[in-house]
């Protein structure tokens, strides 16, 4: 007869999770390395992480007699259609252009505690997170052989790739741990190198200040001058690091079936795959409200939103922009205000120099 354990793997890949791994509630060195990493200022103004500092490190913390984590995956579905060609477009990161992960693998997760208190056959004392909780799942996904750590510091699973949503359920039970799984990266470098803003400061260690994904999303003032223009189309979030790795750009990469429609609920909307950036420009509030309901994209809020395509719009070269750019100069928000001189500044300034470069048979693009 199959032992427990077994079962609560078995269980988790039938309710839909591509990958289930086991790892020891224990501090690993990847979380004690947390302090460091904070002590160090490279976790800029995401404070919420040093709040629960200690739980993070220890999850024995997060949930009293804990003794297992078990670690879920999900693959992300295809990517997004082609961008239609004509006008300019910004872009949004692969997790992000669908429903709310939080909400749809969260619910899943749920589920899944039921049904492991009716397979332990005795009351037992869980606690499931995806990304919301003080619990580093990509730390105890690696413990639980599900992927490893790359130097992008994204899990990444062999077959799988490393666009992947990650959730965990701490639970008192006493599982058998699966061994880690060994780092495969090799002398690949790859996306450090590729990374425009030079965010990581070693391999495997991210200056999330210096990192477009954490700018767009996380930072709420004003991106520095000095990353502006690397931040080029980038409307929420960056996948810069993960497009370039080879575990990702491997021809006919397909995700495995979806029997239970899991990974279906997360598709891309149309939308937000290849979003135009006078749409995002022009959305208002309660129009931002509506096109973002039930998605992780709301994260930046409709002020950093804006922020955002206001430099991609600026990043574009598309002249045709100016006005929708204007309409921002002239906004009551000197946030609004600044990221828009600084639009209108350089998509004149490539107007001239396309002018220019006409008058002299020069071509500048
Ligand atoms: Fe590792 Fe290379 Fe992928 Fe970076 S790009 S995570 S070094 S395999």
């Amino acid at each position: 007869m199959e032992d427990l354990t077994s079962r609560a793997l078995a269980l988790g890949q039938a309710m839909g999770f591509d990958r289930v791994g086991v790892a020891p509630a224990l501090p690993t060195p990847q979380t004690e390395f947390l302090r460091q990493w904070v002590a160090r200022g490279f976790a800029g103004e995401m404070q919420y992480l040093v709040r629960r500092l200690e739980e993070r490190v220890d999850p024995r913390r997060v949930l009293e007699g804990a003794r297992s984590i078990i670690a879920v995956s999900l693959a992300l579905g295809p990517e997004a259609e082609e961008t239609p060609p004509g006008r300019a477009v910004g872009s949004v990161a692969r997790y992000a252009r669908g429903d709310d992960y939080h909400r749809v693998l969260g619910e899943r997760l749920r589920a899944y505690e039921n049904e492991l208190v009716t397979l332990a056959g005795q009351p037992i004392r869980t606690k499931s997170y995806v990304d919301t909780g003080p619990v580093q799942e990509r730390a105890y996904s690696a413990q639980a052989g599900i992927g490893w750590i790359g130097k992008n510091t994204c899990l990444i699973d062999p077959e799988l790739g490393s666009h992947l949503f990650l959730g965990v359920v701490l639970t008192d039970l006493p599982l058998r741990a699966n061994a880690p799984m060994a780092d495969h990266c090799g002398t690949c470098r790859a996306c450090l190198d590729a990374c425009p803003t030079r965010a990581f400061d070693a391999p495997y260690v991210l200056d999330a200040t210096r990192c477009l994904s954490y700018a767009t999303i996380e930072q709420r003032g004003a991106i520095p001058d000095s990353m502006r223009e690397a931040l080029g189309d980038r409307a929420f979030g960056c996948d810069l690091c993960q497009e370039v790795c080879p575990w990702n750009s491997r021809s006919g990469r397909r995700p495995p079936p979806d029997p239970l429609g899991l990974r279906a609920r997360l598709a891309p909307r149309s939308e937000w795959g290849a979003p135009g950036l006078e749409w995002l420009l022009g959305l208002d509030e309660k129009n931002w409200r509506t096109a973002t309901r039930r998605m992780a994209l709301r994260r930046s809020g409709h002020r950093g939103l804006l922020r955002n395509a206001l430099i991609a719009a600026g990043n574009s070269g598309d002249s045709a922009l100016i006005p929708a750019v204007q309409r921002h100069a002239a906004s009551e928000d000197p946030l609004l205000v600044d990221h828009a001189v600084w639009a209108l500044a350089r998509l004149r300034a490539t107007s001239r120099a396309r002018a220019a470069g006409r008058g002299s048979g020069v071509t500048t693009s």
